[in-house]
C-alpha cells in the first residue's frame, strides 16, 4: 500500500518535470519563431522595392540556402535543445532519423557522440560550444573551438566550431547557432606529415652516419697503405721492376681514393637533396669573409686537380667581404661551380674565378671555356636531377646526378642572396651568385 502510493508520487513528480519541460520548450519554440519573423519583417522592411517574392518564397530560399550550406549548421534554444539543424549536419554525424535525434536533451546527445577536446579528452559541459555560444560567447576567426566527437557509426570526426548568440532587440539570448567545419581529413594530413618528417630525419642521421663512416675508414687505409707503400722503397732501388711495381701499387691507391672522394661527394649530395625536401636543411650562420671562403675553395681544386690552371682574380688585399653565412655551405657552392668548370670543359682550357664588391654585395663568378648553354637550358639547370642533354663531362673522372646546381641555388636562397649563369652556346659560362655584405 505503502510503496504504491510512493510509487504514484514518483511518477507524478516525473510528470510535472516532463510537463514544465514541454512547456520550457513550448515557450522558447514561441521566441525563436518571434524572432524569425522580427527577422523577417526587418528583412521586408530593408527591401521595400523588392516585392518581388512573397515572404514565403523568401522563406523557402532561406531554408534551401540553410540546406545546401556544405558545414553542418544547428540552431539551439537557449537552454541547448534543438531547433533544427541542416543536412550537411545529420550526414556529418551519419544520424539516420533527424527527429529522434534532435529531441533528445543535450546530456544525451553529447553522450552520443562522446564530446572531446583537441586532444580526445572528455569535455566538462561548461566547455562545450554551445554552452560557451549561450553564454554570450562569439567563436569566430581566430577563436573557434577545436573539438572532436564520435559519429553514429563510430567514426571520428575533427571539427572546427564556430558560432554566435542569437540575441533579441534589448540583447538578450534567445539561441545560438553553431557551424561545424569537418577538418578529419586535415588533421589527419598533418598527423602523417609529423610522422613523416619524423622518420625523415631518423632517415637521415641513420644514413649519414652508416654510409659515411665505411668511407671515412676506406679513405684512413687508402692513407695508411699509402705511407706503408712509400716506406718499402729500398736505398738502392731494389730488384729490377721494383720501383715501378711500387709506383704502381701507389697509383691505383690514388685511383681508389679519387673514387672515394666522389663517392662522398655524391652521397653527400644525395643527403643534402634529402634535406631539402624535408625543410631540414640548417644553416650554422656565422660572420666570415666571401673572399677568405673563396680562396680557399680555390686552393682547395688546385691541390685536387695540379694539371689546371685556375686562375683568380681577388678582391684587393684591404678590401674584406663580411657575410652572415654558413661558411661551409658557400664554400660547397664555390667548390660546385669550380668542379663544374673543370669537369665540363678541356683539360686545356683555363677557368677563371672572380671575387668582386658590388655597392652592397659581394659577388663570385667562376668562368670556363666550357660548350656554353642556350637559354632554355640555362633556365632548367637548377633543376633537381636536371643534366643538359648533349653535354659530356670532358675532364677528370667527376660524374654527376644533377643535383649540385639544385643544392647551391637552395643555399643561396637561404642566404637572402642571388644566383645565375651568364651563357652562350659555344662560348663558354659564367656562374656567379651574390650575397649581401653584412
Ligand atoms: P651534375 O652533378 O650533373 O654536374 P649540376 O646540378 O651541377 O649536376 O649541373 C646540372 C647540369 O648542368 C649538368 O649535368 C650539366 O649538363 C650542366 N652544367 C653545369 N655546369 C656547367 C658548365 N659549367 N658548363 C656546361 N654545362 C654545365
Amino acid at each position: 500500500m505503502n510503496g504504491s502510493v510512493h510509487m504514484d508520487q514518483e511518477l507524478l513528480k516525473e510528470v510535472k518535470k516532463l510537463r514544465a519541460r514541454v512547456a520550457k520548450l513550448e515557450r522558447e519554440r514561441e521566441q525563436a519563431l518571434a524572432h524569425g519573423q522580427q527577422e523577417l519583417e526587418s528583412l521586408r522592411q530593408t527591401q521595400p522595392l523588392d516585392n518581388t517574392f512573397s515572404v514565403d518564397e523568401r522563406h523557402a530560399a532561406l531554408e534551401a540556402v540553410f540546406d545546401t550550406i556544405e558545414d553542418a549548421l544547428v540552431v539551439y534554444t537557449p537552454s541547448g535543445d534543438i531547433i533544427r539543424a541542416n543536412r550537411a549536419f545529420y550526414r556529418l554525424l551519419n544520424i539516420e532519423q533527424p527527429l529522434e535525434y534532435i529531441q533528445q536533451p543535450i546530456e544525451v546527445r553529447s553522450q552520443l557522440i562522446h564530446m572531446c577536446d583537441e586532444h580526445g579528452e572528455p569535455m566538462p559541459e561548461e566547455s562545450w560550444p554551445v554552452r560557451r555560444v549561450l553564454r554570450g560567447e562569439v567563436l569566430a576567426n581566430g577563436d573557434v573551438a577545436d573539438i572532436i566527437f564520435m559519429t553514429m557509426d563510430g567514426r571520428q570526426i575533427h571539427a572546427d566550431v564556430s558560432g554566435a548568440p542569437m540575441l533579441d532587440s534589448a540583447g538578450n539570448i534567445t539561441g545560438a547557432v553553431l557551424a561545424l567545419h569537418d577538418v578529419t581529413l586535415r588533421k589527419q594530413q598533418e598527423q602523417f606529415h609529423v610522422e613523416e618528417t619524423r622518420r625523415m630525419d631518423e632517415f637521415l642521421s641513420i644514413a649519414s652516419h652508416e654510409l659515411r663512416t665505411p668511407m671515412t675508414t676506406i679513405n684512413g687505409n687508402i692513407q695508411l697503405a699509402k705511407r706503408r707503400v712509400k716506406g718499402l722503397s729500398l736505398p738502392d732501388g731494389g730488384p729490377a721492376g721494383y720501383e715501378d711495381k711500387l709506383t704502381l701499387i701507389l697509383e691505383l691507391l690514388s685511383r681508389a681514393e679519387r673514387q672515394v672522394r666522389i663517392q662522398n661527394r655524391l652521397v653527400g649530395d644525395l643527403l643534402d637533396v634529402s634535406r631539402i625536401q624535408a625543410n631540414r636543411l640548417e644553416l650554422n650562420v656565422v660572420d666570415c669573409d666571401l673572399a677568405e671562403i673563396t680562396r680557399e675553395a680555390v686552393e682547395d681544386q688546385r691541390f685536387a686537380v695540379p694539371n689546371r690552371t685556375i686562375l683568380l682574380h681577388d678582391v684587393p688585399a684591404d678590401v674584406a667581404l663580411p657575410i652572415q653565412a654558413d661558411a661551409d655551405r658557400i664554400s660547397q657552392v664555390v667548390t660546385n661551380f669550380l668542379t663544374n668548370a673543370l669537369k665540363y670543359s678541356a683539360a686545356d682550357r683555363v677557368v677563371e674565378v672572380q671575387i668582386e664588391l658590388q655597392g652592397k654585395f659581394a659577388r663570385v663568378s667562376v668562368r670556363d671555356e666550357g660548350p656554353g648553354l642556350s637559354a632554355q637550358n640555362q633556365v632548367h639547370l637548377w633543376e633537381r636531377f636536371y643534366r643538359v642533354p648533349g653535354i659530356e663531362i670532358q675532364s677528370g673522372s667527376g660524374m654527376g646526378l644533377g643535383l649540385g646546381l639544385y643544392i647551391c641555388h637552395t643555399i643561396i636562397a637561404l642566404h637572402q642572396g642571388q644566383i645565375g649563369v651568364d651563357s652562350k652556346v659555344g662560348e663558354g659560362s659564367t656562374f656567379w651568385f651574390r650575397l649581401p655584405l653584412a
